[in-house]
């Protein structure tokens, strides 16, 4: 397991040699220790970025296109070791964690195909002796922070493109989970990606922050993690006029709708809203359930809402792992708490479970009815494993409260009218639908949010956008 941090293509520690320790969330153990770094480092990864990133851009399209891609190889070679360490430092099932592993790939193999696509573009011009060129090239040294819940996953969406674009990074990841991070680092030294053009610092995040906000060879954050800490980056970067790509929190409905077809609308509730114990800013915060299907849509998802294996992400089976950290689960709590102050009925769960030999960290698979807007999980995210079902009468209704929210990142219809398919997917104020479908999230297709769930789109062909800068060229020509 690499502990160290990357820097110019070394794996040291930080200047004080400090440390800090890396636990399991299932069971408190302790797994590593990680070097604790500041300003001095990151300033370090930093100018190791600038100086690599002249000849990573000079490489062709395809050369770059080459190392990326092998680099996907390497991870589903290693699937089994890199998901067996996902969990052990987040927590989600294994099963999960595999998925993630392959998911995290397919971000990389997508973005080394897209890379030799990066088309200009000639103009048609004013004047006869007047040619207008339009170039794309790299933006530069690009600032990577990313968040805990999708430790592989978060970096490859940003590594793929920003590497195949010709960019070189320095990578912030969360202090729960930087074990995958470090893992993808010794991949990126066997796929042939040279010194420098990938460098990984972990540590206290305010000064690496701080350093990469503001050190002048650094051109583009792409920050994945609250709406709350996404502002704070954005006022601090906006200093050096950064670009910025911000994947920030969500707040999805999910909306069943009387002509819904009930099973594949319960199935697609559960995988978005128990996935990796609903800690993914895409899962399901509140679900809204017409009228005339409530009674047979709640009944059959409280059975499987019963049926969830709640343990160790090691253990057989097991569909729901622990929350990350003490302050993840008291905020469920608190969550779960408010509601039934406020009048909501609690038809399973509702407390932390009991896991033998595991840590205080769990959280039961929880229902909700008797949901109302004013309560805390109408209006925040909660990140765990709870389902807030209210009852609506109209179409209008729902598509109402879905969009009274300052977020718009994802949101879940279920609808067997064709016609309300299109209503409903226009009218919502979200970046991403999922219409009767449950997992919209894939390599080639656009992710982002609206209002305060972000700026940009990770994914697709829209994903290379964030990582080139647009060069237009005025060119006379004398003699036509
Ligand atoms: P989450 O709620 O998912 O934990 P956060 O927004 O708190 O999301 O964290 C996402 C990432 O932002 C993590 O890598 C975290 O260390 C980093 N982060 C938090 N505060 C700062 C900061 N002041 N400067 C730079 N990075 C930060």
């Amino acid at each position: 397991m690499q502990t160290q941090n990357l820097i110019g293509g070394r794996w040291v520690g930080a200047d004080s040699g400090a440390t800090f320790a890396v636990t399991d969330p299932a069971t408190d153990e302790h797994v590593a220790d990680v070097p604790k770094c500041g300003r001095a480092e990151t300033a370090r990864a930093i100018g190791a970025a600038q100086e690599a990133w002249g000849a990573w851009r000079s490489k062709t399209a395809a050369e770059r296109g080459e190392a990326v891609r092998k680099l996907a190889e390497l991870m589903v070679r290693d699937q089994e070791r890199l998901a067996g360490l996902m969990t052990r430092e987040q927590g989600k099932p294994l099963a999960e964690a595999r998925g993630e592993i392959a998911y995290a790939a397919s971000f990389l193999t997508w973005a080394a195909e897209e890379g030799r696509r990066l088309y200009g573009e000639m103009i048609p011009a004013s004047f006869a002796n007047k040619r207008l060129l339009v170039m794309r090239q790299p933006v530069g040294v690009c600032a990577i922070i990313t968040p805990w819940n999708f430790p592989s996953a978060m970096i490859t969406r940003k590594l793929g493109p920003a590497l195949s674009c010709g960019c070189t990074v320095v990578i912030k990841p969360a202090e729960d989970t930087p074990l995958s991070a470090l893992a993808i680092g010794e991949l990126c030294g066997e796929a042939g990606i040279p010194a420098g053009v990938v460098n990984i610092v972990t540590g206290t995040p305010a000064e690496i922050g701080d350093e990469l906000l503001s050190n002048p060879a650094v051109r583009k954050l792409s920050f994945t993690g609250s709406t709350q800490v996404g502002k704070l980056l954005m006022r601090k970067a906006a200093d050096n006029v950064l670009r910025l790509s911000m994947e920030l929190g969500g707040h999805a409905p999910f909306i069943v709708f009387d002509d819904a077809d009930v099973e594949a609308a319960v199935a697609g509730a559960m995988a978005t809203k128990f996935r990796n114990a609903g800690q993914t800013c895409i899962c399901a915060n509140r679900l809204y359930v017409q009228a005339g299907i409530y009674d047979e849509f709640v009944g059959r998802l409280t059975e499987a809402v019963s049926c969830l294996k709640v343990g160790r992400g090691t253990d057989e089976g097991v569909q729901v792992g622990p929350l990350i950290n003490d302050a993840a689960v008291e905020k469920v709590e608190a969550h779960v708490a408010d509601a039934r102050e406020r009048g909501a009925d609690v038809l399973f769960g509702g407390q932390r479970a009991h896991v033998a030999g595991g840590a205080d960290r769990f959280f039961q698979p929880t229902l909700l009815a008797g949901v109302t807007g004013e309560m805390r999980l109408s209006r925040e995210e909660t990140f765990g494993p709870v389902a807030p079902v209210r009852r609506f009468m109209e179409e209008a209704e729902a598509i109402a409260w879905a969009n009274d929210s300052d977020f718009g990142l994802a949101a879940y219809a279920y609808t067997r009218d064709a016609s309300r398919c299109f209503r409903v997917a226009e009218a919502l104020e979200y970046g991403i639908v999922g219409m009767n479908d449950a997992a919209p999230s894939t390599a080639q297709a656009p992710f982002g949010g609206v209002k305060q769930s972000g700026i940009g789109r990770e994914g697709g062909k829209y994903v290379m956008d964030e990582y080139t800068e647009t060069k237009y060229v005025s060119w006379g020509v004398s003699g036509a």
